[in-house]
């Protein structure tokens, strides 16, 4: 296993919608590996393909506990709304807030190809939402009315500075 760089805002990767995975052989399941090692390593709870710097339509996460790996995911199902907040280890970590609908079922294959649905409300929804975004080339920020945008991307930078 290895830990992989994380790629950040406001690398092209991140905006670009993720090829289709189609090979589930040893090689998905190491870079599998290598993601969920990645991701706890960062303190995250979620991580997708594009934030190591491949544009693949995979993530991994481990929330709420659910602990999954999705490959070509899709949100099948959303209703309700929760408010709260959200953050993303390709943006320095920084919150805002931002709704996302209270339950969503997930649809995708697992790390040997076979489709699966899921269902989650509250956190591990937010989770299937934001890393599903990830995988169709769209950041939380993205989801963000302008002023708010700014004012992360803002400390975000300001972060940066300071490294
Ligand atoms: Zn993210």
């Amino acid at each position: 296993m290895a830990l992989r760089k994380i790629t950040e805002y406001p690398a092209k990767v991140l905006n670009e919608v993720g090829d289709p995975v189609e090979v589930f052989d040893e090689e998905l399941a190491r870079l599998c590996e290598d993601m969920f090692e990645t991701m706890y390593a960062e303190e995250g709870v979620g991580l997708a393909a594009p934030q190591i710097g491949l544009s693949l339509r995979l993530f991994v996460m481990d929330c709420a506990g659910i602990k999954l790996v999705a490959a070509n995911p899709e949100i099948v199902a959303a209703e309700g709304e929760q408010g709260g907040e959200e953050g993303c280890l390709s943006v320095g970590k920084i919150h805002s807030p931002l709704k996302r609908a209270e339950r969503a079922t997930l649809r995708a294959q697992d790390v040997r190809g076979e489709w699966y649905e899921r269902e989650a409300a509250g956190l591990a929804a937010r989770c299937f939402q934001h890393e599903t975004d990830h995988c169709d080339g769209l950041l939380f920020i993205n989801r963000l009315t302008p002023l708010k945008r700014n004012m992360v991307t803002k400390r975000f930078q300001k972060l940066k500075k300071w490294e």
